[in-house]
Formats: C-alpha cells, sequence, structure tokens
C-alpha cells in the first residue's frame, strides 16, 4: 500500500510526539509499504524536518519527506523573480532550484519586475512586507501561496494562525486571488502521484486538506483526530485516535 501521512496534528504537535507515531513509523519501516510524509506547512527546510524527527527520536528517510514548499517551486518557472513571504523552508526550495528572490526594500531605480509574490507561513510577517508584496502585485506580480490553513496545530490545545491568515492579508491587499498548491490542489496530487504513484491512503487530521486531497488522488482517506477539529467535510473511510491506531486497523 502507498501512504501519504500529513506530519502536524498526525506526527507530532509543536515539539509534543503524538502518542503511537514512532511505533507506527518503525511498523510502516519494517513493512513492505510505501509512504511519503507530506506537509503544507513550508517553514522548515526538509533538512531541518528530518533533523526535528532524529531529535524526537523518530525513525524515517530524509528521502520520504516532501512540503508544499517544494510544489510551490516547482510550479514556477527558473529564473522567474520572486518576492517571498515565508520561511526558510519556503526560500530554501526557491533558491536552489534558480529562482531570484528580491528582497523587502522597494528600490524602484534598479528592481527587476517580480513576477510572483510567494507566500508561506511567517511569523515574522509585517504591515511592512505586506506593503512591498501589495507593490509588486499591483505591478502585475501573480500570487502564489502555499496553502491556505487557516490555523495550525501547537502544543496541547492551542492553535496559531496558519498561512491562509497571511494570505488572505496579501490578497485583500494586492486585490488578486493567489494559486494555492498545497494540499488539496491538484498541483499537489500531481507531485504526490509522481513521488509515490497511485495513493491508497491519505492520514490526516484535517478534512479541508487531508480528506480533500485523498478524493483529489482517488484514495481512502483515514481521519485521525490528534490534531486541529474542524467540522467534517469529507466522509472519512476510516476514523481513529491517531495513526498508530489507523495502521493496526489496516496492516
Ligand atoms: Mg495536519
Amino acid at each position: 500500500l502507498n501512504f501519504v501521512i500529513d506530519l502536524d496534528g498526525v506526527i507530532w504537535r509543536g515539539n509534543s510526539v503524538i502518542q503511537g507515531a514512532n511505533k507506527a513509523l518503525k511498523l510502516l519501516n519494517k513493512s513492505e509499504h510505501n509512504y511519503l510524509l507530506f506537509t503544507n506547512n513550508s517553514y522548515m527546510t526538509r533538512r531541518a524536518l528530518f533533523n526535528k524527527f532524529r531529535n524526537l527520536g523518530l525513525e524515517t528517510d530524509y528521502d520520504r519527506i516532501a512540503t508544499s514548499a517544494e510544489v510551490l517551486s516547482n510550479k514556477i518557472p527558473a529564473k522567474d523573480a520572486i518576492y517571498v513571504i515565508g520561511g526558510p523552508g519556503l526560500r530554501y526550495e526557491l533558491k536552489s532550484s534558480g529562482k531570484y528572490l528580491v528582497g523587502a526594500e522597494i528600490d524602484e531605480e534598479n528592481l527587476r519586475p517580480v513576477d510572483w509574490v510567494a507566500v508561506g507561513i511567517d511569523p515574522t510577517f509585517n504591515y511592512r512586507k505586506l506593503e512591498a508584496a501589495m507593490y509588486h502585485i499591483l505591478k502585475g506580480a501573480g500570487i502564489i501561496a502555499t496553502n491556505s490553513d487557516p490555523t495550525y496545530p501547537v502544543e496541547k490545545a492551542h492553535v496559531i494562525p496558519g498561512a491562509g491568515a497571511i494570505l488572505s492579508a496579501v490578497e485583500t491587499a494586492g486585490g488578486k486571488k493567489a494559486i494555492v498548491v498545497g494540499k488539496p490542489s491538484r498541483y499537489c496530487a500531481r507531485f504526490i502521484k509522481k513521488r509515490l504513484g497511485e495513493v491508497d491512503w491519505v492520514i490526516g487530521d484535517r478534512h479541508s486538506t487531508d480528506g480533500l486531497l485523498a478524493k483529489a488522488l482517488g484514495a481512502n482517506f483515514a481521519f485521525v483526530a490528534s490534531g486541529v477539529s474542524e467540522s467534517a467535510q469529507v466522509r472519512p473511510q476510516i476514523t481513529s485516535e491517531n495513526l498508530f491506531n489507523v495502521l493496526r486497523k489496516l496492516l
């Protein structure tokens, strides 16, 4: 079987491992089944995510980790000029694939026209960044976003604003809608199929991203209640309290 497994709310919340996640990964690693760990969160680089797995005592391979930042970077032609609102993960994917990143300083004299304003989660987001984004959008730049998740689950029952909250501000100021490439978009579905082939199960804590991604992939959806809680939009084939219990039912 091929699995797509979400990270936030399924493997961990903040820096706390969700119960059973360790056993679940061990079970998968020992099996003949294949999986991709996919997060809509573009803040951390894949390397930093891999280190987080290791530091939390979770066994997996670097090649099994993928993020919405990679999907976004794939979607934009190499050499395009981009103004980024986002963290190191998004910057890294764009830079390492040859894109030209412009700073927040607007210098009309020698500014190359910006093709895209790229938006991901950014804890240092502020009015000045919003102003720069707006400037480029009004000059013709498109908006492309890693995801539009309104919230982001951290420790305990706490949630903080997600990339979608920032994206709303950028879209409002720029007067334009974004292309959103993360789960559950067709770009994301295509990216995942290229990596994994046909997908059997998507396991996640959000109907609006993981559930709809399962639909886009023609896969089953296993909902885990260990992450954000939201009203059900997609009927899951399995509901369970955590990843390990999902796998116990399936394997
Ligand atoms: Mg999640």
